[in-house]
C-alpha cells in the first residue's frame, strides 16, 4: 500500500482535463481513480453521477439488495477512540447466546430479510470460531447468505466458518492513513495495521464468496481514503479474480464516547466518493446503510449503491427488545423492510432480500 500522503500530493495535482478523460475513459486506471476523487472533479458531480448511475444499470440492472445486521455482542477489547463499544466506554454490555441470536435471526426472518450480516465487538473470549460456527449451522438453512463482520480471523478460522455456511466477510481498514490509525487504535490487537489489512487475502484465500472492505469517513482525507480503498480493491481484484468485492462508506455517526468527527465529509464529498468508486470498478457492489439519512439513501438510489441495509438495530438483542441501550452508533435511517421496499419500487427499481442460494455453494464444495 503506498504511502497516505503520496496520494493526497497525487490528487492535488489532477487538472480539470484530467477529470474530463476519466469519465469517458473505458478502462479507468489508479490515475483515472485520482482524477474523480480529486478536488478538480467537485464541480463535476452531475457527470460523475451520469456515468456511475449508466454502469450500475448495465451491471446491476434495476436491483437493490436489501439486509439487516444482528448485532451479536457489545463487548470489546480495542479502544479505538471513535466508538461506542470501545473498552473504555461504559456502556450496558451484552453478548447473546446461541439461542438468543437465533431469536434475534428468527424475528429479522420473518420480517422478510433473508441476507444477514452478524456482526460483533472484537473480544476472541466473547465471540470465539466456535460460536460463530454453531450459529452458522443454526442459520443456514434458513438464510440465503450470511455475512460475518468480527475480529479479524485466521485463515483456518475462516476455512472452518466458509464450510459452516458463512459466504461473505467484511473487515474495514477505519483509515488506510498508517500514523493516524496508530493514534486511533491505542490498545487492542487492532493496533496491528497490517494484520488488518491482509484479513480480506485471508477470507478470500478460503474461497469466501465476497469480501467486503471500506473506510469508515471522518477520520482521515476522504479523497486519499478512496484512493486507498481504489488500489486496495485494485490489488485484491487481481489476486482473488473469483471472489466478488463490496465497499461499504460508513460516516461517523454520534456514539457513546461522544467522539468529534477530525475531518468533514459532506453528502456531496460522499456522493463523488461513491460515483468515482462505481467509474473505478463497475463490478463493485456498493453498499450505504442505515447509518445515513433516508433522504440522502432515497437521493443515491439507481446511481451507484448496490446495497441498503434497513429496518437495522445496532444493539445486541435490540430486534426482540427495542429499548434496550447499547448500540454502537445511532441509526440515521429507521425505516422498516416493507416501507424501504416500497420507496425501491416507487423509483422504480427491485428490491431484493435473496440473490444467493446455499445450493450454489454446495455444488462447488462436493
Ligand atoms: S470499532 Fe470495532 S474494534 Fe474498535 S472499539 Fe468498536 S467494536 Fe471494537
Amino acid at each position: 500500500m503506498p504511502d497516505f500522503f503520496s496520494w493526497q500530493n497525487q490528487l492535488e495535482r489532477c487538472s480539470e482535463s484530467d477529470v474530463m478523460h476519466a469519465l469517458e475513459c473505458a478502462k479507468p486506471g489508479i490515475g483515472e481513480l485520482s482524477a474523480l476523487l480529486s478536488p478538480a472533479a467537485d464541480r463535476f458531480l452531475p457527470q460523475l453521477a451520469a456515468r456511475s448511475r449508466d454502469l450500475t444499470l448495465q451491471r446491476f440492472g434495476r436491483t437493490t439488495q436489501l439486509y439487516a445486521p444482528v448485532y451479536l455482542s457489545n463487548f470489546c477489547t480495542n479502544r479505538c477512540v471513535y466508538c461506542g463499544f470501545s473498552a473504555t466506554n461504559k456502556i450496558d454490555r451484552k453478548a447473546l447466546t446461541l439461542d438468543e441470536a437465533e431469536k434475534e435471526a428468527e424475528i429479522l426472518y420473518r420480517r422478510g430479510f433473508r441476507h444477514i450480516l452478524l456482526v460483533s465487538g472484537e473480544s476472541d473470549a466473547i465471540i470465539d470460531v466456535s460460536y460463530l460456527e454453531n450459529l452458522a449451522k443454526r442459520l443456514c438453512s434458513r438464510f440465503a447468505s450470511l455475512s460475518i463482520e468480527v475480529q479479524p480471523l485466521s485463515t483456518e478460522a475462516y476455512r472452518r466458518l466458509f464450510a459452516a455456511g458463512i459466504t461473505a466477510v467484511a473487515v474495514y481498514q477505519e483509515t488506510y492513513d498508517r500514523e493516524l490509525y496508530k493514534e486511533l487504535h491505542p490498545a487492542g490487537k487492532k493496533r496491528d495495521y497490517d494484520f488488518r489489512l491482509d484479513t480480506p487475502d485471508r477470507a478470500a484465500a478460503v474461497g469466501m464468496r465476497e469480501i467486503g472492505i471500506g473506510a469508515l469517513l471522518g477520520l482521515s482525507n476522504w479523497r486519499a481514503e478512496g484512493m486507498a480503498l481504489g488500489y486496495h480493491l485494485n490489488s485484491l481484484r487481481r489476486r482473488f479474480w473469483q471472489t466478488n468485492f463490496s465497499v461499504s462508506f460508513p460516516r461517523l455517526r454520534p456514539a457513546a464516547g461522544a467522539f468529534a468527527p477530525l475531518t468533514e465529509v459532506n453528502l456531496k464529498n460522499l456522493s463523488q466518493l461513491i460515483f468515482a468508486l462505481r467509474i473505478f470498478d463497475p463490478d463493485v457492489g456498493l453498499i450505504v446503510s442505515t447509518r445515513e439519512e433516508a433522504a440522502f439513501r432515497d437521493g443515491m438510489l439507481g446511481l451507484g449503491p448496490t446495497r441498503y441495509s434497513a429496518g437495522s438495530s445496532t444493539a445486541p438483542g435490540g430486534y426482540g427488545n427495542p429499548e434496550l441501550n447499547g448500540e454502537q452508533f445511532s441509526v440515521g435511517d429507521h425505516r422498516s423492510l416493507p416501507e424501504m421496499a416500497a420507496v425501491i419500487r416507487s423509483k422504480g427499481f427491485d428490491p431484493v432480500c435473496k440473490d444467493w442460494d446455499a445450493s450454489f455453494q454446495e455444488s462447488t464444495l462436493s
